[in-house]
């Protein structure tokens, strides 16, 4: 039999992240897989090759592992972008950034003048309206889009929707007497507009086009998102969050398991209107599905809301604005009911807290669960943890438990968390990967996207730089250096992921995912790190230029 063809990518530099020979020149690759990276003269002893000098003058990394993304931001991309910052869209196009609360309203008059049928909703994504000064944004805002049609416009956090009046009347709210604490009343007694939080924002999706099924199911979306993560040099992306109906799970088999699919998917199955026995079920059935480049098995639950959004749960003493503290998502018993069954039939789970009640909540859920179910290595995770200190950091290890921090918020939101929603003292110690790090506790960091846009240099940068939009740095004592930063978004990512074994780093035997890029992030200067130029990924072997058709 002959043995699979071998190819040898010559570089100008590899990054390995493989601590027993942290750079090379070359790297060998056969059936997908890794031979190993060095110097020329030995790879050629695996037997006859093809020397591809494609990267000849690129740097390579392990591809990149978002460990916290959603593939709806590909979906995202269908409706009106109404954002704060400039951003990009998967065909490589820059979509300017709202200045205002009018800027956010023209935008969806000028979509609307584009739809047909007067009865058709509109939808948006991307809105913040923090940085509009005090104001929450009402009904009647969005009636001067229309009056006949739903309009509704998601939060850049995810966690809150406000629509117009249309939309209220058509799911049945627009009526004096609704008793929801996702739902705050106006002065005559109606609901102003805002819904917050799962629920709430369920009731309504549907008639305004985020009906959170279909999105689950979204083809053309899943196809766009791929072509952000080969951008950003991603080859490892997590779906978080995703509900996992059956066609869903059949589309997302099928696509990525075409030939020129770029990206290794890992969706968690989110925890939502099942119990604990039935979510540990359906995550152990759906493991039995994963393939290559469609993982599957694992869970996700939110605990609480986003900061911002004054939906998460702080300790004393509260918001800084005195904003009245934010929502549960789920129910102590609940959570410690899915730990518990999760650490018995061994299925992973990532817990999203933002605020430091809900963390502590998450810990002291694992630690009665560990009680009666003790496990070893289950890398249960807290997603964005954002305000976690120095005790629950050490708590975190000691219960063996991963940190998937969120240094994006210290751009696009660290100077109204110093300003507004935590104050200043806690704003510095706010996503603190060193403590992370000092504390033992294994690290990754995330983009979140679509909450903010997917890009793992970009993630890495605000954990070494910690710089606010106008120029504060938060907390210095907290920067990790660029090479911690680029294991966290290789190694750190793959091992939350129980993916290390496979991915992230580039040594015998792994994967042979690459992020290839024009720059070499270890020769810049860090305040640069976000702005290395990414030709594009390999994964699997197989090439994907950013640019390429
Ligand atoms: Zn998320």
């Amino acid at each position: 039999m002959t043995p699979s063809p071998i190819t040898i990518f010559r570089a100008r530099r590899i990054l390995t992240m493989n601590p027993a020979r942290p750079e090379a020149t070359h790297v060998a690759v056969r059936e997908g897989r890794i031979l190993g990276a060095g110097p020329l003269e030995e790879l050629a002893g695996w037997g006859t090759y093809t020397l591809d000098d494609t990267f000849a003058d690129k740097v390579l990394m392990p591809g990149f592992v978002e460990g916290h993304s959603h593939a709806a931001e590909g979906t995202f991309w269908r409706y009106t972008y109404l954002g704060r910052f400039d951003r990009m869209d998967p065909e490589g196009k820059v979509w300017p950034g709202a200045q205002s609360i009018e800027d956010v309203v023209t935008r969806l008059q000028e979509a609307e003048r584009q739809l047909g049928s007067p009865t058709e909703s509109l939808a948006g994504w991307g809105l913040d309206p923090i940085y509009y000064g005090d104001r929450r944004v009402v009904r009647a805002d969005f009636d001067r889009v229309s009056t006949t049609r739903a309009v509704g416009v998601m939060h850049a956090s995810g966690h809150i929707f406000n629509v117009n009046t249309r939309a209220l009347e058509l799911a049945g709210l627009l009526r004096p007497g609704v008793n929801h604490p996702g739902i705050p009343l106006g002065a005559d007694g109606l609901p102003t507009g805002e819904l917050k939080g799962p629920e709430a924002m369920t009731i309504v999706g549907a008639h305004v086009g985020f009906d959170r099924e279909a999105l689950a199911n979204d083809e053309a979306g899943l196809r766009r998102f791929a072509k952000l993560c080969v951008r950003q040099g991603v080859t490892t992306a997590t779906d978080l969050a995703n509900l996992l109906p059956d066609d869903a799970v059949s589309m997302m088999a099928r696509v990525t398991g075409e030939a020129g699919f770029p990206v290794r998917i890992v969706s968690f199955r989110r925890f939502q209107a099942l119990t604990p026995e039935q979510v540990v079920d359906m995550a152990v059935k759906l493991k039995t599905k994963s393939t290559d480049r469609l993982r599957l098995g694992a869970i996700k639950l939110f605990v609480d809301g986003s900061i911002q959004g004054f939906s998460a749960r702080l300790r004393w003493p509260g918001y800084y604005n005195g904003a009245p503290n934010g929502l549960w998502y789920t129910p102590p018993e609940a959570i410690t009911g899915v730990y518990k069954l999760a650490l018995e039939k061994g299925v992973l789970v990532h817990s999203h807290t933002n605020g430091d009640q809900a963390t502590e909540m998450a810990l002291d859920c694992l630690e009665g669960a560990l009680l009666d179910q003790p496990a070893r290595d289950h890398r249960f995770t807290l997603q964005h943890c954002q305000l976690a200190d120095a005790a629950q950091f050490r708590r975190m290890a000691r219960l063996g438990m991963c940190a998937n921090l969120f240094p994006n918020h210290h751009f696009y939101w660290g100077d109204q968390h110093y300003e507004t929603t935590v104050g200043p003292e806690r704003a510095m110690r706010m996503n603190a990967c060193a403590t992370a790090l000092a504390s033992g506790v294994p690290l990754a960091i995330h983009s979140d996207a679509p909450v903010t846009p997917l890009g793992p240099l970009f993630t890495a940068w605000g954990a070494v730089n910690r710089r606010t939009a106008s120029g504060r740095v938060l907390g210095t004592t907290e920067c990790i250096s660029v090479a911690d930063a680029l294991r966290t978004i290789t190694l750190g990512a793959a091992w939350t992921l129980k993916l290390d074994g496979e991915v992230g780093s580039i040594e015998c035997g792994k994967r042979a995912d690459f992020a290839v890029l024009e720059d070499d992030p270890l020769e810049i200067a860090p305040e640069t790190l976000k702005d290395v130029r990414i030709w594009g990924t390999v994964q699997g072997g197989r090439p994907f230029p950013a640019n390429g058709a």
